[in-house]
């Protein structure tokens, strides 16, 4: 008997409990709702190499079980996976997203979804500009605000670096930078918190390079629940230099931020002196002494002296002066051959390059010989011609007053002017013809800097420059 109520005990006490999961298994169905992908159509831009990809969650999760008395949560998402043709900023694109991929998983760990989408800006061909953006939520808030997820990735159109921040501002003065920005949101949007207080991820997706400068573009709620509105900061180019890091101010100098260093005055006169032959020990003196009175001086090396002078080399490089080529071995590119002057030139440049980070722009043939075949070197290697109109006779002569006194005779606003840096005479004559034109009001430029002042800034491959105005 006792055996009996026990039993039917059990079995009211099972039908009880299978009711109730029944009711459980109810409710958690009709709670799950359906997913639709916020972005449902990506919107490409000009500089797109192909149509993005659009990963989806599948639309059942793979351990869905009907009969199953719990539900298992399920992760949806929708992401547009940019293409950019560069690897190393694809690559750290779809790192970015596995990792938003990876967190919103983790942190829901029930039924929620993930959209991301971007968009691609290229400044000039120059900078690439890619903004990943998105939200997770759960399923039953699908709208814009839940998590907003944004990062910016930079990079040099050019041949496809990616930049850290590191590259776009300088470390130095990167606390002073943000100082900047806190005023001018304070001063814009009253906003009273500092741009070091969001994420590094937020705060480069605020950045948008453009013609004009750049701006720190925050999304509405960047800065907390009460900032309704987006803002918008302005900082002009000529206010950003001094915190821009060299591989951005590579990318932009001239076309947008300002020439470095120093500011030339196209109204005042200018006169480029000219250094053949070297580097020699007499090289770094002279190069001392055009920065002292804010000058730069050219100088076109032979290449291979280059190693037996590389302190002298380094010195100008580091002071910011021009490298420019005067062959490997000082040969006369007219009575040479083509091949011979093709080797020579590129001999020089790749050593040149090697050294000072920078491609040399201008060839000085030696003896100032030209004929058809060194215009073509000029025109096949991009590189203009260099002679002179005035010619101090320094190798000639080795008489400090005979070189300054044909350089004060001849020399004047926009002429290019030429010496040797290998002669003691050429340096006691340099030692006083600089003090000489900077006291008459003369910028000592480089040639490079001189043509881009010309009349026609356009530079001709092929021809061979004589002082500012005269190439032919
Ligand atoms: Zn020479």
């Amino acid at each position: 008997m006792r055996r009996h109520i026990l039993h039917r005990t059990v079995s009211v006490f099972l039908l009880i409990c299978l009711l109730l999961s029944f009711t459980a298994c109810t409710k958690l169905r009709a709670k799950r709702l359906e997913f639709t992908p916020y972005y449902s159509e990506h919107i490409a831009s000009a500089y797109e190499q192909t149509s993005p990809t659009l990963l989806m969650s599948e639309p059942v999760p793979k351990d869905f079980d009907k009969d199953a008395s719990v539900l298992v949560p399920y992760f949806h998402y929708a992401v547009y996976k940019p293409s950019t043709g560069f690897a190393a900023v694809d690559q750290a694109a779809e790192a970015y997203i596995n990792a938003q991929l990876d967190t919103t998983e983790a942190m829901y760990r029930q039924d929620a979804a993930l959209n991301m989408d971007y968009t691609l800006d290229v400044l000039d061909n120059k900078l690439g500009q890619l903004y990943i953006y998105g939200f997770s939520c759960t399923l039953a808030d699908q709208q814009p605000q839940g998590d907003m997820l944004r990062t910016a990735l930079f990079y040099n159109a050019q041949d496809g670096t990616l930049f850290t921040m590191d590259d776009i501002l300088k470390s130095e003065t990167y606390a002073n930078f943000c100082q900047m920005a806190d005023d001018l949101l304070y001063s814009t949007a009253q906003i009273d918190i500092s741009v070091t207080s969001i994420t590094a991820d937020a705060f480069a997706a605020a950045f948008q390079f453009h013609t004009e400068g750049l701006t720190l573009h925050f999304e509405a709620g960047t800065f907390g629940n009460e900032q309704s509105d987006a803002i918008d900061i302005g900082i002009d180019y000529e206010t950003l230099a001094p915190y821009v890091a060299e591989p951005l101010y590579e990318l932009l100098e001239e076309t947008h931020l300002p020439l470095r260093g120093r500011k030339l005055d196209p109204t005042k006169p200018m006169i480029a002196f000219t250094f053949d032959d070297g580097p020699s020990k007499y090289t770094p003196r002279i190069a001392e002494l055009l920065e002292r009175y804010n000058g730069l001086g050219t100088f076109f090396v032979v290449g291979n002296r280059i190693d037996n002078f590389k302190d002298a080399f380094m010195r100008c490089v580091e002071g910011g002066h021009e490298l420019a080529n005067h062959t490997w071995e000082h040969k006369n590119l007219q009575t040479n051959s083509y091949e011979t002057g093709y080797d020579q030139l590129t001999k020089t440049n790749k050593k040149i390059e090697e050294l000072s980070g920078k491609k040399p722009a201008l060839i000085r043939p030696v003896g100032g010989a030209v004929d058809d075949d060194v215009r073509r070197l000029s025109r096949d290697l991009k590189m203009p011609l260099i002679n002179w109109n005035v010619d101090t006779l320094d190798w000639k002569t080795r008489d400090a007053d005979a070189v300054y006194n044909e350089c004060v005779r001849a020399a004047g606003n926009g002429s290019i002017v030429l010496f040797h840096d290998l002669y003691e005479t050429t340096w006691q004559a340099v030692e006083r013809l600089v003090p000489y034109y900077a006291s008459k009001g003369y910028q000592f430029v480089t040639v490079s800097e001189l043509l881009q002042y010309a009349e026609d800034a356009t530079i001709v491959y092929g021809d061979v420059y004589y002082d500012q105005n005269s190439h032919r």
